[in-house]
């Protein structure tokens, strides 16, 4: 789960990061009151966006920049409005973008030096990994493409922790002397607890900067738990209420579905997360697109299909939809009268593509057919899959 970087900002300043002071804000007024509780500029307002490259973004009205440095309070308002309620794109936004619900008011040091800092889970060494380099900053991407060495690495055994010594060369690799190396070897070591007590699957500072006053800063954070520790963290937990930005996701969640939203067009309903792996990947191998993954599960009941068929139906940008279950717990019957029931109370505009297999199929298909509903349905699944593409390229 990612969390939003004035979120990873409060759980690393309780381990005692260097964060500059700094507070989120759902409106320009109250962008502007922080600002005023924070005294004397220069200030950074930042777009809260689940996605990085917010630097160098812009927005869909052609303002310009997802972060920007202000002089003063009236500033902060002035920009704040600008970037609340827009659609930010970066490069890892793709080009619909997002929307900017909330912005950060920080302070703003004067930056020196841009570093890199990170720590990962490594599942080829099968261990944390802490990633350091001297050139941070928005072009992080770049410089691991094009010098590869100029990031550095140190594993560390899961066992024995973090060694001081290892925190000490990687501040040095990052081209760190004098107080700034022991700063830096403090704030590597800090970052490491954090991970590791927090169950974070990736902890990235980006920049980590060198400002005046010979001091290290967090200027940027981007933080991910693993799922699977969640319950033991309730507090983090509560965190992904305000992180679900897409509205299907959040209606899928108060279903219980397993849903994650994607760009293409073909809705589709599956149960269990390898046939709905599988199904993409057919729809991908047809030239088509899915609009989402949903997996239904193994333990659906005909009002949870009926809720997910409403949400892809509802969804603006699936023009056809394609159901694709297995019938072992969940049986046939059970989906094609979900099916049958969600198409009379949603009138779908969109081809519906159906292939069953499995327990109950007969009886299944008997409904789909008795419904007299304009379903279509295939025995096969390269079959199936091509009568999806084909059926989202329909002119409506
Ligand atoms: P993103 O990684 O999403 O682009 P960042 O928070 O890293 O967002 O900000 C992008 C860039 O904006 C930083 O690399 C830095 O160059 C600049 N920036 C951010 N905060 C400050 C600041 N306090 N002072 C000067 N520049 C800043
Ligand atoms: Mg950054």
């Amino acid at each position: 789960m990612n969390v939003f970087e004035y979120q990873a900002r409060s759980l690393l300043a309780r381990y005692g990061m260097p964060i500059p002071a700094g507070d989120v804000a759902t409106t320009p007024e109250e962008a502007r009151q922080v600002a005023v509780v924070l005294t004397d500029g220069p200030f950074v307002v930042k777009s809260q966006i689940l996605a990085g490259g917010r630097g160098k973004g812009r927005f869909l009205n052609g303002f310009v920049g997802g972060v920007r440095l202000c002089s003063d309070a009236n500033q902060v308002e002035e920009v704040a409005r600008a970037m609340l309620g827009g659609v930010l794109v970066t490069r890892q936004t793709g080009p619909e973008g997002r929307r900017v619900d909330r912005v950060l008011v920080a302070k703003a040091p004067r930056i020196l030096r841009e570093l890199y800092l990170a720590i990962l889970i490594d599942r080829e060494c099968r261990c944390p990994v802490v990633m350091g380099s001297a050139r941070g900053g928005v072009d992080i991407e770049e410089v691991a493409r094009e010098d590869p060495e100029a990031i550095h690495r140190i594993r560390v055994d899961p066992q024995m922790g973090l060694w001081p010594y290892q925190a000490r060369e990687l501040g040095l690799r990052m081209g760190l002397r004098g107080p700034l190396l022991l700063q830096a070897a403090d704030a590597i070591a800090r970052l490491y607890h954090f991970f590791c007590d927090c169950d974070a699957s990736l902890a990235e500072i980006n920049p980590l900067a060198v400002v005046e006053d010979g001091k290290l800063a967090v200027i940027d954070a981007k933080v991910s738990f693993d799922e699977n520790g969640l319950f033991r963290h309730p507090e983090i937990a509560r965190y992904r209420t305000e992180v679900i930005e897409d509205g299907r996701e959040a209606e899928a969640t108060k279903a219980g579905l397993n849903y994650v939203g994607l760009s293409g067009d073909i809705g589709c309903m599956v149960n269990g997360a390898g046939l709905a792996m599988a199904t993409m990947d057919i729809l991908h191998r047809y030239g088509g697109t899915p609009a989402n993954f949903l997996d239904v599960g193994g333990g659906a009941d005909q009002d949870q299909v009926t809720k997910g068929f409403g949400i892809l139906m509802k969804d603006p940008r699936v023009r056809a939809i394609f159901v694709h279950i297995f019938g072992g717990i969940l049986r046939c019957d059970v989906i094609a009268r979900g099916i049958v029931d969600a198409v009379s109370q949603v009138m779908p505009k969109v081809p519906i593509v159906v292939r069953l297999q499995g327990t109950n199929l007969e009886e299944g298909r008997a409904i789909l057919r008795r419904s007299g509903m304009s379903i279509r349905t295939a025995d096969d699944l390269a079959d199936a899959a091509q009568m999806a593409v084909a059926a989202a390229k329909e002119p409506r």
